[in-house]
């Protein structure tokens, strides 16, 4: 279903990227402001589309940061940069300062955005800023990234439904925060005299089986795993089956584990998570 979409909106989304329409929005409308947090979003798709992909994740930042340069250069800008970047990580927790390892065509095309603001503020003088954000999830996010999908599918089952939940890796661990916090620091980001690039994260990591434990047990149900890897079900507590591993949700090269480090936001935009892992859950 997601790829047929794609393939509906794939030719007028390279329409709207052309270079001279964004140049016309930024001339015109002169904005103080540009939060860009445009992308082909879903990391195991990339792989699938790559070229589309690094279009407009990877060039549609650029498209941007040219734009402000040749029409509007007092605009400022904010870039989505992503945890993806860090990958398959050199350190952890992760800093402003750890090397990326991108694992996919999304974090390849983000790290290229990143490191395009990077180069515009040092050429330009562009109040540009990245924010290197962990994952961030909330009720509107969709339901084909893990957190909707644990949840929606436990209630519907929770409510009746005749259906079953079906997973890729249950051990993978994401630094998982609640995205209304997450706003707050970017436009935080943009209110700064120096554009900058900040990690923002909650300083926790939780496994996939740790958030499908916890979403079970706020709907007041009690689960149980029998088989290992690709063979792994997962029970209710009658015993019925609710669920099992779908080889399908794996992805050709993973990221195992993501941790930040947002010392610097605390300092400088003096900002912190208000939500708990289990509040974001729940
Ligand atoms: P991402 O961190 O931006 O890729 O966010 P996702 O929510 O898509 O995936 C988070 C982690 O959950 C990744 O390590 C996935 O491999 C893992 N995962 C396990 N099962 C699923 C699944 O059914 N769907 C998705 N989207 N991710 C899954």
């Amino acid at each position: 279903e997601e790829l047929n979409v794609l393939n509906k909106i794939e030719p007028i989304f390279l329409e709207l990227l052309e270079e001279s329409n964004i140049n016309y929005i930024v001339k015109n409308l002169k904005v103080a402001e540009i939060y860009n947090l445009a992308a082909m979003s879903f990391v195991k798709t990339s792989f699938d589309y790559p070229l589309y992909t690094a279009n407009v994740v990877g060039l549609g930042a650029m498209r941007f940061l040219e734009a402000i340069r040749q029409e509007s250069p007092h605009t400022k800008f904010y870039q989505a940069s992503s945890s993806e970047m860090f990958g398959k990580v050199l350190e952890s927790p992760q800093n402003e300062k750890t090397s990326f390892y991108p694992r996919s065509p999304y974090a390849i095309s983000k790290c290229f955005a990143h490191f395009a603001v990077l180069n515009y503020r040092e050429a330009y003088d562009i109040h540009a800023s990245s924010g290197m954000l962990f994952n961030h999830e909330s009720p509107l996010r969709g339901l084909e990234f893990v957190t909707r999908k644990i949840t929606s599918t436990l209630a519907r089952i929770k409510n009746g439904e005749e259906i079953i939940l079906e997973l890729g890796n249950l051990n993978a661990q994401r630094d998982w925060g609640f995205a209304g916090d997450y706003v707050k620091a970017m436009y935080l980001m943009l209110q700064q005299d120096k554009p900058d690039d900040y990690v923002i994260s909650t300083g926790e990591t939780h496994s996939i089986r740790e958030f499908l434990e916890i979403s079970a047990d706020q709907l007041g149900m009690e689960i149980t795993y029998a088989g290992e890897k690709e063979n792994e079900k997962i029970y209710d507590q009658n015993g019925k089956m609710i669920g099992k591993i779908n080889p399908i949700h794996y992805r050709p090269t993973e990221v195992d584990i993501l941790l930040g480090d947002s010392t610097k936001a605390k300092k400088v935009l003096k900002w912190k998570p208000e939500y708990s892992f289990e509040h974001l859950v729940r």
